[in-house]
């Protein structure tokens, strides 16, 4: 489902070059469930804005869901995105002006889903937060917000997650909380997941990991294998 052959990215900033990817390749297999993991720096929140052809490489290939992304223009990755891809950012990213349950219903009205409101609060429901709906994110907690993230992240039924740092902000109960509703969403849907960890412990629950160092692939094994 995804394929990155001889990925390569450099960031300039005035004179200053850094090359933060380099000859990267791998590729997860629809349905698996995928960790990138590899100290701060070495590239991993880079790899995935690729991946996801929400950033461009300075050369090699990124195949999503059958597409080659350089082929498609801004308009057509964007498309792509919207129809087999959710996120879950970092920092959340969740919209400080709107409720949760507008956070997760707002992208699919933007869509044209009808039902747009009722899968919302379903999804809300399902991630454990129904009797939060009408919270805006600042009455949330960080834990709260993550499944919010999470619920807009599953709402277009994507056939592949990216997560960055899943549990980064959250304690170790809450934390776990998120990465079953990651998993049950990879063993009931069928959705392929990347997930961008520090923790080892969360990356040994996923069936591949990708260890990068330095913008470059270290290893690339199954977890049973390590
Ligand atoms: P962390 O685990 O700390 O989030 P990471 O492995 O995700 O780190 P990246 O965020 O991909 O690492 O950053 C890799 C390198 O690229 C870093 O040295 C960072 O400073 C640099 N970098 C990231 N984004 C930009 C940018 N837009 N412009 C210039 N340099 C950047």
């Amino acid at each position: 489902i995804l394929k990155i052959n001889g990925l390569e990215k450099t960031y300039t900033s005035g004179s200053r070059q850094l090359t933060v990817l380099k000859n990267v390749s791998f590729e997860v297999e629809k349905g698996q469930t995928f960790s990138i993991v590899g100290p701060s720096g070495s590239g991993k929140t880079t790899l995935l804005g690729l991946c996801a052809g929400l950033d461009q490489p300075n050369a090699g290939t990124v195949e999503l869901c059958g597409h080659d992304l350089n082929q498609l223009n801004e308009d057509e990755r964007a498309q792509l995105r919207n129809k087999e891809v959710g996120f879950i950012f970092q920092n959340f990213q969740l919209l400080p002006t709107l409720t949760a349950l507008e956070n997760v219903s707002v992208p699919l009205e933007l869509q044209g889903d009808a039902t747009a409101v009722s899968r919302a609060s379903e999804l809300l429901e399902k991630v454990g937060l129904g009797d939060r709906v009408n919270h805006y994110p600042s009455q949330l907690s960080g834990g709260e917000q993550q499944r919010v993230a999470l619920a807009r992240a599953f709402s277009n039924r994507p056939s592949i997650l990216f997560a960055d740092e899943p549990t980064g902000n959250l304690d170790e109960e809450t934390g776990e909380k998120v990465i079953k509703l990651l998993l049950d969403l990879n063993k009931d849907a069928g959705t392929t997941l990347v997930i961008i960890s520090h923790d080892l412990d969360l990356a040994a629950r996923t069936q591949q990991i990708l260890r990068l160092k330095g913008g470059q692939v270290l290893t690339n094994e199954p977890t049973t294998a390590i």
